[in-house]
C-alpha cells in the first residue's frame, strides 16, 4: 500500500491509494504523450476571434470576441487554462475512506495540486490549492450520485454531440454566427444555447477541474485499453452500491413511496461523446446488474438505475441506431453507411430497466420524443416555458399530453424540499423517480 499524503488526509481522509493503472499514465505524463482525443481538444479550434468567414466557408463576417455571448466564451477560455495545467499533473486514482459521506469511493489525485489561483479570473473556493476530485459528484436535487463531464459542444471543450448547431458562442441578436453547424430553426430557443452545466454552479474551479479531469482520464483509458476504464467503474459503482445507505430516499412510512431502486444519474453535465464511450457505458452497467443478480445481497437488493438523458439522437441516424442496437428495437431508417460505425461499436443491453436513456427534445417547447421515436425505448423528455406551459393547460389535458405527461413538481415543492424525494410522484405520493422507473412518461422539466 502507497504512503498516504499529509496534504490528502487532512481534506479527504483518504486511507488507500488504489494501484491500478497509475504507472502508464505517469509514463505518458514524463513522455508528454498525454493527449486528448480530437472529441476533446479544450477551445483550441477558438483560437483568436476571427475576423470573417463562417465555419462553412460563408462570407458573413463573425462578430468579436466582445460581442460574442460571454458565458460561453468566458467557459471556453477557463477550460482552456485550466486544462493546460492538469494535464501537466499526476493522475493518480485514490480511494477515499469508507464510510466518508457522501458517497466514499474513488477520486482523482492531481500532483501536484492546483494552486488557487491557477486561473487567475476563476480561482478556487478560498484560494486554497485542490488537488482532489470525486470521481462520482452529488446531486441535491436528485439526491443520488451522478457522473459529470464538460458540458457543451466539443469546441467549447465539451462532450455534448448533439449541441452542434445549437449552442452559440456569437451573438444571436445582433446577427452573430454559431461556431459550429448551421443553426437549427431558431437558435434562440435551443435548449443548448441556455444550458445550465455550462453556467452557474459548473463554472466554479472545483466542478470544472473534476468534469475536465474526468474527461481526460476516460478518453485516456478509452483510447489505450478500455477494458481498464470498464474494470474501474465496475468497481466504483459496487462501492458506492455497498454504501447505500446514503442513497437516502422516503421509505415505509404511509403516503411515502418506497425507493424500488438505487438511482444513478449519468451526466447531469455533458453526454455521450463517442460511440466507443457508450458503449463502455452499457459494459459497465450490464456487469454491475450481473454482480448485483449473483450477489443476491439483502440490503441492497435494489437494483442500480441508471437515467441518462441525450441529445446524441439529434446528430442524426447513426445515434439513433446505436441505441436502437443497444436495446434490440427495431432501427430507424437511415442508410447502411451512415449506421455502420455505430453498430460495430454497439454492446447490447442485457437487463431492461437497468439504463434509462431519455431523448431530450431539441428546442424549448418542443414536444418530448416519443417511446422508439428516436432510438430508444424509452420516452423523452423536453422544457417547456411557464408561459406555453399556462396555456396547454388551459387547453387540456390532451393539449399538455402532446407535448409531455408529466411535469417535474421538483420546482412546485416548498422551499427546502427541491429535491426528488420530497417531490409527488404521478401516484400522488412523496418520493418521485419517474426519470429512473418509468419510462413510458414523457417529462417536462419547465423552463423559468
Ligand atoms: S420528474 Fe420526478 S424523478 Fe424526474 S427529476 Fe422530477 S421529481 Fe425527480
Amino acid at each position: 500500500m502507497a504512503a498516504v499524503t499529509g496534504h490528502i488526509e487532512g481534506q479527504h481522509d483518504t486511507v488507500e491509494l488504489v494501484p491500478l493503472h497509475n504507472e502508464a499514465h505517469r509514463a505518458a505524463v514524463d513522455a508528454g504523450a498525454l493527449e486528448l482525443p480530437r472529441e476533446a481538444l479544450v477551445a483550441q479550434a477558438l483560437g483568436a476571434p476571427k475576423e470573417e468567414g463562417s465555419e462553412k466557408g460563408g462570407a458573413t463576417k463573425l462578430k468579436p470576441l466582445e460581442t460574442a455571448h460571454a458565458g460561453l466564451v468566458r467557459m471556453a477560455w477557463f477550460r482552456s487554462a485550466l486544462y493546460n495545467e492538469i494535464v501537466k499533473r499526476q493522475i493518480d486514482l485514490v480511494k477515499v475512506k469508507e464510510n466518508a459521506p457522501p458517497y466514499g469511493g474513488y477520486a482523482f489525485l492531481l500532483q501536484p495540486g492546483l494552486d488557487g489561483n491557477t486561473v487567475p479570473w476563476n480561482p478556487t473556493a478560498g484560494g486554497r490549492e485542490r488537488a482532489v476530485f470525486k470521481l462520482f459528484s452529488t446531486n441535491s436535487k436528485m439526491a443520488c450520485p451522478t457522473w459529470d463531464l464538460p458540458a457543451g459542444v466539443y469546441k467549447i471543450g465539451g462532450s455534448c454531440p448533439g449541441a452542434d448547431g445549437g449552442q452559440v458562442i456569437a451573438s444571436t441578436v445582433k446577427g452573430g454566427l454559431p461556431i459550429v453547424g448551421r443553426p437549427e430553426r431558431v437558435l434562440e430557443r435551443a435548449i443548448c444555447n441556455a444550458c445550465y452545466a455550462v453556467g452557474s454552479g459548473y463554472e466554479r474551479f472545483e466542478a470544472q477541474a473534476g468534469e475536465l479531469t474526468r474527461m481526460l482520464w476516460t478518453s485516456y483509458w478509452l483510447g489505450r485499453d478500455p477494458e481498464v476504464w470498464i474494470s474501474t467503474m465496475v468497481a466504483a459503482v459496487k462501492l458506492v452500491v455497498n454504501e447505500a445507505r446514503w442513497w437516502g430516499g422516503p421509505r415505509g412510512k404511509s403516503g411515502i413511496n418506497p425507493l424500488t431502486v438505487l438511482p444513478f444519474r449519468l451526466h447531469s453535465s455533458g453526454d455521450f461523446f463517442s460511440f466507443q464511450y457508450a458503449a463502455a457505458w452499457v459494459e459497465v452497467i450490464n456487469r454491475v446488474r450481473d454482480w448485483q443478480l449473483a450477489e443476491k445481497r439483502t440490503s441492497e437488493t435494489r437494483p442500480v438505475a441508471f437515467w441518462a438523458p441525450t441529445r446524441t439522437w439529434a446528430t442524426g441516424y447513426a445515434w439513433q441506431a446505436f441505441w436502437a442496437a443497444t436495446y434490440g428495437i427495431e432501427l430507424p431508417h437511415g442508410s447502411e453507411r451512415e449506421r455502420e460505425s455505430a453498430l460495430r461499436h454497439a454492446v447490447k443491453l442485457k437487463h431492461s430497466g437497468s439504463l434509462v436513456i431519455r431523448p431530450s427534445a431539441f428546442h424549448f417547447d418542443d414536444p418530448a420524443p416519443k417511446p422508439g421515436e428516436v432510438g430508444s425505448p424509452y420516452a423523452g423528455s423536453t422544457s417547456i416555458y411557464k408561459q406555453r406551459l399556462a396555456e396547454l393547460i388551459e387547453e387540456g389535458e390532451e393539449a399538455l399530453h402532446a407535448y409531455a405527461t408529466y411535469t417535474c413538481p421538483v420546482y412546485a415543492a416548498g422551499k427546502g424540499s427541491k429535491s426528488c424525494n420530497a417531490a409527488p410522484a404521478p401516484n400522488g405520493k412523496i418520493g418521485c423517480r419517474v426519470c429512473w422507473v418509468d419510462g413510458k412518461q414523457t417529462v417536462n422539466y419547465v423552463a423559468h
